[in-house]
C-alpha cells in the first residue's frame, strides 16, 4: 500500500490531511504484518492507527476494549463515517447478536469490537478461526498488568489470542505505560519481536493549576467555573459525599450539574452520564469512578476537588480535558489531609509500598514549585526539552517563588529537631510563629531557640512551607500522631548541601493578571472565530444527535464547528475543506450546516 493511499484513505473517510506523531509508523507496522505496542497519550490519536488498516485491509479487524460505552462510542462514530463495524458484547439483543454473527459470517464487517471475556467463549473463537481475520487489536492494553492502575482480571486471558491465531498479528495501545507495564503487555500477550512506538505523554494543550484547597472549596471551584458557564467540565471527587454535597450545592447556585458515583443506582449513573454524552447538561461531579467511558472530546476543563492517589490517576483523568487537541484547563486543589486520607485508605492492602511511593509522587507533584508539564512527563521515564511550557501555574509566572528557600527550610527543621521530632506540623508552625498556645506552655516551647523564629510570617506561610517540606521528601510523617521527624536529605539540607525550591502560597492581588493571561491566551485561539456562529452550530449538533442517539461529538467534533465558524462555508465543495469532514459526513451533514450558516449569516437565526 503506498503513502499516498493512506493518505487519500485519511482524508476521505477522516477529513485529516496529515498524521500526528507515531500514527503513520502503527498505520505502517500494522499492514506489514508486524506486532506492535503503541503508547500514546490520551487524544494521541489511537484509534485511527488501528482503524484506517482495518480498512484497507482484506478481511475484520478485532478488537478487544475493556468497555460496552467505549465499543458503543467508537462503532457509532465508525458507522456515521460510513465504515462497516459492529460490537459483540452482553448489551446486545438476542436478534440483534445473531444479526451481528451472521455479518460477520457473510464477511461484511471491517471492524468488530470485542469484550474479553466474549473473545475467551469457546464458541466466538470458533467463529472467529472460521473467518478471515486481518488482525487483533487490544485496546487499553496497560489492563492486562498489575502494575497499570486498572487491572482487569478479563484482561489475563488475552495470551490465547497468539496460541489460537499462530498467524495473525496483534496490536497492543495503551495512553499510559510505565516501564514494567510495556513489558508486561508483551510477555503477557506473547507479542513477536513487535515495533514499540512510544509517543510523548506530554499534553501541550493542557494548562495545569496547582493550589492548596481553601477552607471553601466550593468557592475555588466556583470561581473556575463561573469564567466559562457554557464550557463542559468534570469535577472530581475523593468520596461520594463529597460529590453529593459539591453537586448539590453547585445546582443551587445555578451552575447546572449531575452527580456521578458508585453508590448510584444504575439506572441513574447511565442517565446521568448520557445526559452529560449527549450535551444535554455542561458539568459532571463524580467520584473516579466516572471517565472510562467518556470519549466526549470537548471537555474544556477538569477540577479536581480534591488529589488523586497516583500521578497515574491524575494523568488519566486530566487527560479526559481537550481531547480535540483545543486548549483546556486543570484545576487540582489539594491539601496534606487528601495525602493522609489515602494513606490511611491504602493501609491494607497489598501493595502497600508501591501504592504509598505513587502517593508520595503525587504529593510531591502538588508542592514542588516546578514546571508542571516537566514533572509529569519525567514521572513517564520522559526527557521534556522545553525550558519554558507557557501551560502551567509554575512557567505563566502565577507561582511566586519565596527569596531564601535555604534558610526558610533551615528555619523549620531546626524547629523540628528542637522539639525532639515529636510533634505534628501544627504544632511545629505554632511555635515558628511564636504563638503562646496552651500545648505549648505545657510542654514549655516557649523556651525554644525557634519560638517566634519566624514571628513576622503568617501560619498559613508557615505551614505552607513545612507541607512543601514534606512533599519534597525533607520532611516525613511518623506514626499515629503524625509526628514531624527529618529524612535523610532533611539532614542534608539542615547542613546547607540541598537547597528546597519553595513557593509562596498564591497572593489573592495577583489573581487579576492571571485572570487577565487567560483570557488573552483564550482570544487567540479564537482568533477570527465567529462566536456566536459557534454557538449556533453547536445547537444544531445537539440537535442531530439528539435524533441520531448518539453523543454529539460523534457527528463533529468542537474543533470542526470552530472551522466552519471561521471558513463559513458556502457550498459542499467548501464545506469538503473544513477539518474533520470525510465524504460520508460531508454528504450526511454538508447541507444542513451550510444551510444553517447561510441562515445565520442572513441574520435568519435569532441570534
Ligand atoms: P485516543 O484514543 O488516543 O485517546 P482518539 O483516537 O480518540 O484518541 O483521537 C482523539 C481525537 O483526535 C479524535 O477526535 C480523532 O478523530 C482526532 N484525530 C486523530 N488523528 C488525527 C489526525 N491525524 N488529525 C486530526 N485529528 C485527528
Ligand atoms: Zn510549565
Amino acid at each position: 500500500m503506498t503513502d499516498s493511499r493512506i493518505l487519500q484513505t485519511l482524508s476521505k473517510y477522516w477529513g485529516y490531511t496529515s498524521f500526528w506523531p507515531f500514527q503513520e509508523e502503527a498505520i505502517r507496522s500494522i499492514l506489514d504484518g508486524r506486532d506492535t505496542l503503541t503508547i500514546l497519550p490520551t487524544g494521541g490519536g489511537k484509534s485511527l492507527c488501528f482503524q484506517l488498516p482495518a480498512l484497507v485491509s482484506g478481511g475484520m479487524a478485532v478488537i478487544i476494549s475493556p468497555l460496552i460505552s467505549l465499543m458503543k462510542d467508537q462503532v457509532d462514530d465508525l458507522k456515521d463515517m460510513g465504515i462497516s463495524a459492529e460490537c459483540l458484547n452482553s448489551s446486545l439483543g438476542v436478534k440483534d447478536e445473531r444479526e451481528v454473527i451472521e455479518r460477520i459470517k457473510s464477511a461484511g464487517l471491517k471492524l468488530l469490537y470485542l469484550s474479553p471475556e466474549r473473545l475467551a467463549l469457546e464458541p466466538v473463537l470458533d467463529l472467529l478461526k472460521s473467518v478471515n481475520v486481518s488482525f487483533f487489536v487490544i485496546d487499553e492494553a496497560h489492563c492486562i498488568s498489575h502494575w497499570g492502575h486498572n487491572f482487569r482480571e478479563e484482561y489475563r486471558q488475552l495470551g490465547l489470542i497468539k496460541k489460537n491465531f499462530e498467524n495473525i498479528t496483534v496490536h497492543a495501545f495503551t495512553a499510559t505505560a510505565t516501564r514494567q507495564v510495556q513489558q508486561d503487555v508483551i510477555e503477557q500477550l506473547a507479542l513477536d519481536h513487535p515495533h514499540v512506538y512510544i509517543g510523548s505523554v506530554d499534553r501541550p494543550n493542557l494548562t495545569y493549576r496547582v493550589l492548596p484547597r481553601s477552607g471553601n472549596v466550593i468557592r475555588q471551584v466556583v470561581d473556575v467555573i463561573s469564567k466559562r458557564p457554557e464550557d463542559p467540565g468534570i469535577i472530581y471527587c475523593l468520596k461520594r459525599s463529597d460529590v453529593d454535597e459539591i453537586s448539590e450545592k453547585l445546582n443551587d447556585l445555578g451552575h447546572q450539574n449531575l452527580p456521578y458515583h458508585a453508590g448510584l443506582p444504575d439506572s441513574e449513573r447511565k442517565k446521568n452520564q448520557d445526559a452529560f454524552s449527549s450535551e444535554s447538561v455542561p458539568l459532571i461531579v463524580a467520584t473516579i469512578a466516572f471517565g472510562m467511558g467518556i470519549d466526549r472530546s470537548n471537555i474544556r476543563y477538569v477540577i479536581h476537588a480534591a488529589m488523586p492517589k497516583s500521578i497515574e490517576h491524575y494523568q488519566q483523568e486530566t487527560g479526559r480535558a481537550g481531547r480535540d487537541g483545543l486548549r483546556a484547563d486543570c484545576y487540582l486543589f489539594y491539601s496534606g489531609g487528601d495525602y493522609r486520607t489515602w494513606e490511611y485508605m491504602l493501609r491494607d492492602s497489598s501493595d502497600q509500598e508501591v501504592l504509598l511511593s505513587k502517593l508520595s509522587a503525587m504529593y510531591n507533584f502538588c508542592v514542588r514549585p516546578e514546571c508542571r508539564h516537566r514533572y509529569l512527563v519525567n514521572y513517564f521515564s520522559q526527557d521534556y526539552q522545553q525550558r519554558n511550557c507557557g501551560s502551567c501555574d509554575y512557567c505563566l509566572g502565577e507561582v511566586e517563588m519565596i527569596e531564601e528557600p535555604l534558610v526558610v527550610g533551615q528555619k523549620i527543621l531546626s524547629c523540628v529537631v528542637r522539639a525532639q521530632e515529636r510533634f505534628g506540623a501544627a504544632h511545629i508552625t505554632d511555635i515558628l510563629k511564636g504563638d503562646l498556645t496552651d500545648a505549648i506552655e505545657r510542654w514549655g516551647h516557649q523556651t525554644l531557640s525557634t519560638f517566634g523564629l519566624m514571628s513576622s510570617e503568617t501560619k498559613i506561610f508557615i505551614r505552607f512551607m513545612v507541607e512543601q517540606l514534606i512533599g519534597q521528601g525533607f520532611l516525613e510523617r511518623r506514626g499515629e500522631y503524625m509526628t514531624l521527624a527529618l529524612t535523610e536529605s532533611g539532614r542534608k539540607l539542615l547542613k546547607g548541601e540541598v537547597v528546597p525550591l519553595l513557593a509562596k502560597p498564591v497572593v489573592l492581588a495577583k489573581k487579576k493578571d492571571v485572570e487577565k493571561k487567560r483570557r488573552e491566551k483564550r482570544e487567540s485561539d479564537w482568533e477570527g472565530v465567529d462566536e456566536k456562529l459557534f454557538s449556533v452550530l453547536r445547537a444544531k449538533r445537539v440537535d442531530l444527535a439528539r435524533e441520531k442517539g448518539v453523543p454529539a461529538y460523534i457527528v463533529f467534533s468542537d474543533k470542526t464547528l470552530k472551522d466552519m465558524a471561521l471558513l463559513k462555508p458556502a457550498t459542499i465543495e467548501q464545506f469538503a475543506e473544513i477539518f474533520g469532514v470525510g465524504a460520508a459526513k460531508q454528504k450526511e451533514y454538508g447541507e444542513i450546516f451550510i444551510h444553517c450558516i447561510k441562515d445565520y449569516c442572513a441574520g435568519k437565526s435569532g441570534v
